[in-house]
């Protein structure tokens, strides 16, 4: 039976550094915008969403899609499932779309097309992480937190199997 063992990676004070960090460069970006529609992703982003929004000076609304591109472990599959509740419409809306990480860019090329789809005033892209190095697809986002080596990591929402979400900092997973 192999034990999973963590390495911290980003203390929870550099994280929150860093999100006060973004949410002033956007607030900045975006000022004198009647309303930002914040498009959290779902599971992974949700910490990194709610305490970003806290740090915007624009008026927003915050909303949530669910992508999944990996299945239980750590390889993602390369498909992408997409779901919302079906009720919000971002026709004419500036969008900030809010991502944990970007490891392979596989499932938020998905998200933009999808997005593109409609008519939205703005996107803007916000991740946590960013793997460069496992990049697939062509795609970066506007803003990101942290550049990090290509290791599996938990925390800060951020997930294995399901467990780890609830880490206040990002450690490496190595098992
Ligand atoms: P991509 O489609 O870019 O390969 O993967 C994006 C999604 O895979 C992320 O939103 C996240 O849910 C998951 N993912 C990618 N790398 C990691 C990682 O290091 N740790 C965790 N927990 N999830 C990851």
């Amino acid at each position: 039976m192999s034990t999973t063992t963590f390495k911290a990676l980003i203390s929870a004070e550099r994280i929150a550094a860093r999100v006060a960090e973004l949410g002033a460069e956007i607030s900045g970006d975006l000022a004198g915008i009647n309303e930002l529609t914040v498009v959290c992703v779902l599971k992974g982003a949700f910490i990194f969403a709610a305490d970003l929004v806290r740090q915007l000076s624009v008026p927003c609304r915050v909303e949530f899609i669910r992508a999944s591109s990996y299945g239980a472990g750590r390889a993602s599959s390369g498909e992408v499932t997409l779901e919302n509740d079906g009720v919000f419409d971002l026709d004419g809306k500036h969008v900030l779309l809010v991502e944990d990480i970007i490891d392979t860019g596989l499932t938020l090329s998905s998200i933009v097309v999808e997005l593109q789809n409609q008519h939205l005033a703005s996107l803007r892209i916000c991740a946590l992480l960013d793997k460069p190095l496992a990049r697939k697809a062509p795609i970066e986002a506007d803003y990101t937190g942290f550049t990090i080596p290509d290791h599996f990591v938990v925390g800060y929402g951020l997930d294995l199997d399901g467990r780890h979400r609830e880490l206040p900092f990002i450690a490496i997973a190595n098992r």
